[in-house]
């Protein structure tokens, strides 16, 4: 059973008209200023100022998301993208002086940075705040028109953002789409400058194929199924603590977590007897009556979840547990996993955490890269050279050692994915390029003019500029 979905709450006469209003105030110059810019950027940090609380209990509703957690992952983490967009702003927006080569001066070379015009923001209901409002900030720096459609999926942080978004920021530049495929559709037919979609890739190919008919731009943060490596001489407890953490932050629905765990044969007792201590001390006995752990967003990706473990040849080493009507399912890691089992085909997106055996690194290393490149990758090793080998051989869209999640909160590096992880990056700088077309501009002076570089091109001449662009 999926959410109901909502009716477009700010398209009053449909997408169209919408895009047309919007696009108006972009050819009118309203949103180029750094000036508007700032304002907008103060607007979305003091609407996660003073809509914390209304935002952390959209997020309770829709997720059972602990409070700790929607500040630490969505409201936290969009302020300091909008503070360091603010702090920024004046040095992202300088024209970028480049070097001139000697045959074509005197003159000046610069890149300058200029808003795309109208994007839409296309997000998921996992971090439904971060996912909409930091790619919103990037739009804003850049000085773009917004559409932001968040996901019906979780329909009360929906809400909330629908009925805030217009209050702090300019309705002429900026509107909240509310709804599932259907009002995405009516979106995705009409023309914009960039589309930034994050989400599953079956709709990717939608939203490519879309863009595809009016050659828009798009940006494509999916997911993936990203592994964890362990080392035999790695520090098990350590290791152990990262993985649970990352994996069980939001009952597993983050698509960064770690999917499934390689470990050295020798350590894979240790490591799963340490999974289980890591998660008692998080969760204590009974995860159900924790209020840290997250609930499974809905009945049918339950249901998904539950379908895994029953198909699973695995053996389930901890956890299992679950319950249908408030849609827990208990921290569960699974041992003797063979590669071909249903759990190793699709990301799991859901607290269940497979621990496969392997030799060695390199071996792991080799499973990983014959597979779809991930959106993350995780290596715990004291060994500076079987790191450096793991990171040689594979490919993934970010890579963090010796911790799980955590690159994806240094705002200055880009976050996006590779090949079916998705195209495109953003946070910090990167959300400022990402909406942000980069014009090349060369300036020359009237004078000199040197006849050299015209025709008729005499044998002196040629000669002279064969020499000269031979250098
Ligand atoms: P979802 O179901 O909320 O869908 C994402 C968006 O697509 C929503 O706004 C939804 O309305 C829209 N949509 C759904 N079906 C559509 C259709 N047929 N046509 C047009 N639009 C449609 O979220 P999801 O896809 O279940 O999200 C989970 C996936 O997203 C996972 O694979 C996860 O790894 C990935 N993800 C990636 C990132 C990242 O930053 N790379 C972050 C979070 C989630």
């Amino acid at each position: 059973m999926s959410a109901p979905i909502r009716p477009t709450v700010t398209t009053t006469g449909g997408a169209g008209p919408l895009v047309a209003r919007l696009r108006d105030s972009f050819e009118a110059g309203r949103t180029r200023p750094a000036s508007w810019r700032r304002q907008q950027l103060e607007g979305l940090r003091a609407l996660l100022r003073e809509a914390e609380h209304e935002l952390v209990e959209a997020l309770r509703a829709d997720l059972g998301k602990p409070a700790t957690e929607a500040m630490m992952t969505d409201i936290s983490f969009v302020r300091s993208e909008a503070g360091m967009a603010l702090r920024e702003l004046g040095r992202w927006m300088s024209p970028e002086r480049v070097p001139v080569p000697l045959v074509q001066r005197p003159a000046r070379a610069r890149i300058a940075r200029q808003p795309l015009g109208v994007v839409l923001v296309i997000a998921p209901w996992n971090y439904p705040v971060n996912l909409l409002l930091a790619p919103v900030v990037g739009a804003l720096a850049a000085g773009n028109c917004v559409v932001a459609k968040p996901s019906e999926l979780a329909p009360a942080t929906s809400a909330a953002l629908a009925r805030l978004l217009p209050r702090y920021l300019d309705q002429e530049a900026v509107a909240v789409v509310e709804g599932g495929p259907e009002e995405t559709g009516a979106l995705l037919a009409q023309r914009f400058d960039h589309i930034f979609y994050t989400g599953n890739a079956r709709v990717a190919r939608v939203v490519m194929e879309a863009a595809a008919r009016h050659l828009t731009p798009v940006t494509l943060e999916l997911g993936g199924k990203s592994p964890a490596l362990v080392d035999a001489g790695a520090d098990l407890e350590v290791a152990a603590r990262r993985i649970a953490w990352g994996k069980l932050m939001n009952a597993g629905q983050t698509c960064v977590a770690p999917d499934y765990v390689l470990v050295h044969r020798e350590a894979r007792d240790r490591l799963v007897g340490a999974l289980g201590r890591a998660i008692h001390r998080f969760y204590g006995k009974d995860p159900a009556r924790s209020p840290d752990y997250a609930r499974i967003v809905n009945d049918r990706h339950w249901v998904r979840l539950r379908h895994l473990l029953e198909a699973t040849g695995a053996r389930v080493a901890l956890g299992g547990e679950g319950d249908r009507p408030s849609r827990y399912l208990a921290p569960t890691v699974l041992t003797d996993v063979d590669p071909d089992d249903p759990v190793m085909e699709e990301e799991i997106f859901g607290p269940i955490l497979p621990v496969l055996d392997v030799e060695d690194l390199a071996q792991a290393a080799s499973f990983v890269a014959s597979r779809p490149s991930p959106l993350a990758l995780y290596v715990f090793s004291r060994s500076d050279a079987g790191v450096e080998q793991v990171l040689q051989r594979t490919s993934s869209g970010s890579v963090c050692i010796n911790g799980t999640v955590l690159q994806l909160a240094v705002p200055g590096l880009p976050f996006g994915g590779v090949g079916e992880s998705g195209t495109g990056a953003y946070h910090g700088r990167s959300s400022f390029e990402t909406f942000s077309h980069r014009r090349s501009v060369l300036a020359k002076p009237v004078w000199p003019d040197p006849p050299l570089a015209y025709p008729p091109y005499t044998r002196l001449r040629s000669w002279i500029l064969r020499r000269a662009l031979s250098r």
